[in-house]
């Protein structure tokens, strides 16, 4: 079951905190997302939530009695896994707790003083990546990319046949998910131009990026026991942001027979606050209208409820800045818009897919959702698709040409949701700029 609506996500309510009032603002009472931060002079790192343009401190608020028993301890930890383990309940319990205390509406003077104290402004934290990732698996599941990517590869047919049957993944590396701001050094690897006898090993030359989401598993699955469709959400915390950047020549060359490997695990970038499935209940949608013709999902990967609203309507961007456009302080350029709504599987479906087999997933796995494309060309997510694999360069405002990002590229993933019945709510940003390739 998707997490239900409650007075938590009532558009109405504000918070005393006044940037979290702000139209339009990421982070409003109705968000709440969770992240790991150090403030100034502290060492060690704190779970925290962001609220406008401030971080909540819930080790400080925990200390100080302000939270539930039931996640009091889980929120004193150096990292959100505990947290993410306890489940559902727990965390709706200490999302309500958490939009009373920063409601606008909250009566107690001491519990708002009290509140105020454990605040610390975002611009003075240093954010980490949110939680420890002991795996992480990324899938490919918008048929839009898929396609677009298959058509450079097999004209004759873009979508192999196995795609409308199974959610298509492979085992990434966990090791080299960054936070957001971790500068993206350039890989070297062996690539292989197509009219050459032979590979040579140098500097990548066709460096990408892919908008996606991460998934972050909640409480995980023992081995040998499957999740069922039903199931899978209560296994799924929430969402960030995810760039899944890739080496276009190096991933040509090595992955047959086996699949994508250096072309991919060089660097990963998540944004720092995972907004919780709870959060998005307001913007679930049904699952992906299948077009005519194409199979129904097998039974394990079918249910009413996840037909119902196992979609969710989040609105992703990408935008671009390059050197000089920041020498001319220029804006950073828009190079696709995506909707997450139009993805061929669901995130319940992955998950259940990953344990199908009996796979144990851990709390704080990361499940990447695949390149978010859709239908029209301003919604492809990655360089690869814009410009046909450098076939057509894209021309930007200034007259600059990219095939592929170049040294001090810089690639920001932005994402939001909103409809008129709920309160805007936003995803944050996810940046990472090219470093040149080492010596
Ligand atoms: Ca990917």
């Amino acid at each position: 079951m998707s997490p239900a609506l409650n007075f938590t996500h009532d558009p109405a309510r504000l918070s005393w905190i006044e940037t979290a009032n702000l139209p339009g603002a990421d982070f409003p009472l109705q968000n709440l997302p969770f992240g790991l931060f150090t403030a100034k002079g502290t060492k060690a790192p704190r779970a925290g939530v962001a609220i406008g343009d401030e971080i909540f401190d819930l080790h400080a608020a925990a200390r100080g009695g302000l939270l539930p028993i039931s996640v009091a301890p889980a929120c004193e930890q150096e990292i959100l896994n505990p947290l993410l383990a306890l489940g559902a309940p727990a965390w709706s319990e200490l999302r309500a707790r958490l939009s009373e205390l920063l409601g606008a509406d909250l009566q107690s003077a001491r519990l708002r003083a009290q509140s105020a104290g454990c605040l610390v402004p975002m611009s003075s934290a240093q954010l980490h990546r949110p939680v420890h990732v002991g795996n992480y698996t990324d899938f490919y599941a918008s048929s839009f990319h898929a396609a677009n990517v298959g058509a450079l590869f097999r004209p004759d047919q873009p979508l192999l046949p196995n795609y409308k049957w199974i959610p298509v993944g492979y085992h990434g590396r966990a090791s080299s998910l960054v936070v957001s701001g971790t500068p993206v050094r350039r890989p070297r690897g062996q690539r292989k131009k197509a009219d050459a006898d032979q590979p040579v090993f140098d500097a990548c030359e066709q460096l990408d990026y892919e908008l996606e989401l991460a998934a972050y598993v909640g409480p995980g699955n023992e081995l040998g026991r499957p999740v069922s469709l039903a199931e899978a959400e209560n296994h799924l915390f929430g969402v960030s942001l995810l760039n899944d950047w890739s080496a276009r020549d190096i991933q040509s060359w090595e992955y047959q027979p086996l699949g994508p490997f250096l072309s991919k695990n060089f660097a990963s970038t998540v944004s720092p606050w995972i907004v919780s499935l709870e959060a998005l209940a307001p913007f679930r949608v049904p699952a992906f209208s299948r077009p005519q013709g194409d199979p129904s999902p097998l039974p394990y990967l079918a249910g009413a409820e996840n037909e119902r609203a196992g979609g969710l309507d989040v609105f992703l961007e990408v935008l671009l800045s390059t050197p000089r456009m920041r020498t001319s302080a220029a804006e950073p350029f828009r190079l696709s818009r995506g909707r997450f709504s139009s993805m061929y599987w669901t995130l319940a479906q992955l998950l259940t897919h990953h344990t199908s087999n009996g796979c144990n997933l851990l709390p704080g796995d990361v499940l990447g959702s695949g390149t978010v494309s859709g239908p029209d060309k301003m919604s492809r997510g990655s360089l690869l698709e814009i410009t046909r694999r450098g076939a057509e360069p894209l021309r930007l405002p200034n007259g600059e040409e990219r095939r592929f990002l170049e040294d001090g590229d810089e690639i920001i993933l932005r994402g939001h949701a909103e409809n008129p019945r709920a309160r805007h709510i936003g995803l944050g940003e996810c940046r990472g700029m090219v470093l040149p390739a080492g010596p």
